[in-house]
């Protein structure tokens, strides 16, 4: 299997190479050149059998061939469950049962288990640059902590992540070294880009990056898609539709790709919150960037998602599109009423990301279209105790491993928000 650049120019790779690259070398972004059919006889699977089955062609000839199965028991080894609510034409896919209690433990993990077999004897020490609106840069940090071989610089945004998302993001220490900058989440994303361009700084140092746009984080995801969708075949006779909280269009990608595959899944609908491009491209047909909104589900404050580029390569026609995908989104007074209601309406409390899908999932039966919808559940909502707890009323038990790392001392170097001060500390403070 070979993987080809988005844009086209750029020549096909292998599977590994294209996860070490990340970005094509034409600045496009890697696509599967075919989509194999994993091989499913209709019996639900558990979700390493589902992430080996669905990924095994795109390994396929590739020098981690071999190795798919102890990469899949490694890194997606964590529940993934459908859980009924109070209501039932609502469900949840709880992904927040990582080590950092967002879905982002998945992909994190399945690049650190890739990463980690490719290195060969005498490989110089990988850095590995991540940008984060909060979520990503701990689940990066937490898959790659203590790794030999690879450190990790974590830039996010000073006061604009959830303080328990800050918390965790200086939390690990060792391999693991954490900056807050004093500017925006595209800033941050911009100094990254910066340095991973920098030539001179590449000949000093291997670099990388685990931005939402590599696609070792992009496959594993349909693993959860597929597993939950085999189960829900078994049971109710029917595929399973998803409402996927989204910003920068990884995850609700991943459903659409493992729909693809020939997996049981029907609708995949997206849910914006107030940053509302996506939606805005299937209502006109036009697509406008533009500066992120902040929102109180902050890791989905995208204006121009990074993921839509493969979207738009696999379906140019607007008319195909918006027969593959429906959008819509909800803004700050809807995601707050959702949280209020949620544990009358649901019997949970949800994180405002998951509350912004349950809004879209809320408007769609209202409109007749009944699902029943399993909502993409992409944080515990105890990270973002700050707003959930004020709607709820009363605090949020804390999981086991979010309040192992909440327990720890943090630290946070402040940065300015210039890419001549990355380099400059990429280049002197860390370069030992
Ligand atoms: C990152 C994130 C999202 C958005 O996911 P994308 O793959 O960027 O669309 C949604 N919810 C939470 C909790 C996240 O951390």
């Amino acid at each position: 299997m070979r993987f080809v650049s988005t844009r086209g120019t750029a020549p096909p790779v292998s599977l590994s190479e294209a996860l070490s690259q990340g970005l094509a070398p034409d600045g496009g972004l890697y696509l599967p050149e075919c989509w194999p059919a994993p091989e499913l006889d209709g019996r639900p699977l558990g979700l390493v059998e589902a992430g080996v089955r669905v990924l095994r062609g795109f390994f396929a000839g590739d020098r981690l061939e071999g190795q798919l199965p102890s990469i899949c028991r490694e890194a997606l080894d964590l529940p993934a469950p459908v859980v009924p609510t109070r209501d039932p034409g609502l469900f949840l896919l709880e992904l927040f049962h990582g080590p950092t209690a967002a879905f982002k433990d998945f992909a994190a993990r399945f690049l650190a288990a890739c990463l980690a077999r490719l290195r060969q004897p005498g490989d110089p020490l990988l850095t590995i640059l991540v940008a984060t609106s909060g979520d990503t840069g701990g689940a990066v940090a937490a898959a790659f902590h203590r790794r030999p071989g690879f450190r990790v610089v974590v830039l996010y945004p000073d006061g604009k992540v959830s303080p328990r998302q800050a918390h965790q993001l200086g939390a690990f220490g060792d391999n693991v070294h954490t900056f807050r900058v004093a500017g925006s989440f595209d800033d941050c994303q911009a100094m990254v880009k910066a340095a991973l361009g920098d030539p001179a700084l590449r000949a000093r140092m291997a670099l990388s990056s685990a931005n939402s746009i590599s696609l070792g984080r992009l496959l594993p995801q349909m693993s959860y898609y597929a597993a939950a969708a085999l189960r829900w075949q078994a049971v109710h006779g029917r595929p399973a539709h998803f409402v996927v909280p989204t910003g920068n269009l990884g995850n609700a990608l991943a459903a659409l790709l493992a729909r693809r595959l020939g997996l049981p899944i029907g609708e995949v609908v997206l849910a914006t919150n107030a940053n509302r491009v996506l939606p805005d491209l299937l209502r006109t047909g036009r697509y406008q960037p533009r500066p992120s909104i902040p929102t109180l589900a902050n890791a989905m404050d995208v204006g121009a998602p990074s993921n839509l580029e493969r979207l738009r390569a696999l379906h140019p026609e607007l008319a195909d599109l918006r027969a593959q995908v429906h959008a819509d989104s909800a803004d700050d007074a809807t995601i707050r009423r959702v949280l209020r209601e949620s544990e009358a309406r649901y019997g949970t409390a949800v994180c405002p990301h998951t509350a912004a899908a349950i809004a879209v999932a809320e408007r769609l039966r209202a409109a007749g279209r009944g699902g029943p919808w399993i909502v993409a559940a992409t944080a515990h909502p105890a990270k973002f105790d700050t707003v959930v707890e004020p709607c709820l009323g009363h605090p949020v038990e804390v999981p086991p491993a979010l309040a192992a790392l909440l327990a720890r001392p943090s630290r946070a170097q402040p940065l300015a928000a210039s890419p001549a001060c990355l380099k400059a500390v990429l280049a002197t403070d860390l370069s030992d």
